[in-house]
């Protein structure tokens, strides 16, 4: 099936890359096993060699895994994609196995806060240098370019102001000088956008979001070139966050339902957005669907529709937030997103919460910021549970 690129999207999240075995199973199997046995001691060595094609240890290789990945692969239009076991340590292992100490790396300042805590603190550690630039800002892209310059690596929509880069734009920049980009497509997944068509050579995942979307089980990945992802895995069979068997096998029923759910989610988030706008104690609403959203138009290029996630400035500052946040019955205080639930976070005090002040307030990060990740419950519902801590502020 992960051959198959003529089945559209919907097909292949449901079937590609399944391989039946000789039970001819209907459903994905599980192999929840750590090791693989060998016929023979020539086989054994034929196999750790690479010599021959097969399983060896469910840190290099598992066929439920590898279900995942190349599911995943189809979906992203990838020729490979590598699993991890978080987002993290995707980004980690993407950095680690493409970079060298004296590389540097262009980053947005709006990425995830741990991805700028690993970017910005923990990689020059290591002699590899970050410059982070404005996400939207083109000619900032163009203008950190050193002769070191090894990466891109992008965020869109950013976290949680979601902002929107211009993916085709940045690729042509770092075309020009030979550098990849590598694009978190978390918030949007590849049912809403995918970053390998407009040119990117990378797309990278945290599972643990949409792609599962029911809040279970960690995850990531990395898509891409086989010849890019194949450093990732060299780096990643070693160093060892590999995907557990079994929440690759939690992702894969995660896929086959992600298209309805982002289509479903993305449709309360714009109906969501809109009443939010309108309310008096509200004042200003961060969501890519909205025509008031700074980069509409881009985002209806790139994207297929705004995404689940929507952020919003209240009227007035920590204490206010808090007590919206503490006044909701129904949405869960909770940091996750991309969850079939809706979750409502304090972006300040949590997610963002490390990183210094100076960095929040570049990242546009104010102190009445909110964010909800919006789920499948009916919208009504999340006004009235919104509107008891608004109308008290
Ligand atoms: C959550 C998140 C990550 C990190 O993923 P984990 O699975 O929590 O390690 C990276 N990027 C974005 C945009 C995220 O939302």
């Amino acid at each position: 099936m992960a051959q198959h690129p003529e089945y559209s999207l919907e097909t292949l999240a449901v079937r590609a890359g399944q391989e039946r075995s000789q039970f001819n199973e209907h459903s994905e199997a599980l192999y929840l096993t750590s090791s693989f046995v060998f016929r023979t001691a020539a086989q054994a060595a034929a196999r750790f060699s690479g010599e021959e094609e097969g399983n060896v240890y469910s840190r290099f290789t598992n066929p439920t895994v590898a279900c995942f990945q190349d599911r995943l692969a189809a979906l992203e239009g990838a020729e490979a994609c590598i699993a991890t076991a978080s987002g993290m340590s995707a980004i980690l292992a993407l950095v680690m196995a493409l970079c060298s100490a004296g590389d540097h790396v262009v980053a947005s300042t709006g990425l995830f806060g741990a991805t700028q805590q690993l970017l910005g603190t923990i990689m020059p550690r290591f002699g590899i240098e970050t410059t982070f630039v404005a996400q939207t800002d083109v000619s900032a892209w163009r203008a950190a370019l050193r002769p070191q310059t090894r990466l891109f690596f992008l965020e869109t929509p950013s976290n949680p102001l979601t902002e929107i880069a211009d993916i085709a734009a940045l690729v042509d920049v770092a075309r020009s000088r030979g550098v990849l980009v590598a694009v978190d497509n978390c918030f949007c997944t590849p049912i809403l956008q995918r970053p390998l068509d407009l040119g990117a050579d990378l797309a990278v995942h945290s599972a643990t979001k949409f792609l599962d979307g029911q809040g279970r089980v960690l995850g990531g990945a990395v898509a891409g070139p086989k010849r890019l992802t194949d450093e990732v895995f060299k780096f990643l069979r070693t160093a060892g966050p590999a995907l557990s068997p079994f929440n690759a096998w939690i992702l894969l029923k995660g896929l086959e339902t992600l298209q309805i759910r982002l289509e479903a989610q993305s449709a309360n988030a714009l109906q969501l957005a809109l009443w939010l706008e309108k309310h008096p104690k509200v004042k200003r609403v961060y969501y890519p669907g909205l025509p008031s959203h700074p980069q509409f138009e881009l985002a209806g290029r790139q994207q297929k529709s705004g995404g689940a996630v929507v952020s919003f400035e209240i009227c007035g500052s920590r204490a206010e937030a808090w007590k919206v946040v503490d006044s909701c019955r129904l949405l869960s205080i909770t940091a996750n997103l991309g969850d079939t639930k809706t979750t409502l976070t304090h972006p300040a005090s949590t997610t963002h919460g490390r990183i210094t002040p100076e960095q929040r307030a570049a990242a546009g990060i104010t102190e009445g910021l909110l964010r909800i990740a919006v789920g499948l419950e009916a919208v009504v519902d999340l006004q009235n549970d919104l509107e008891s801590g608004l109308s008290s502020i």
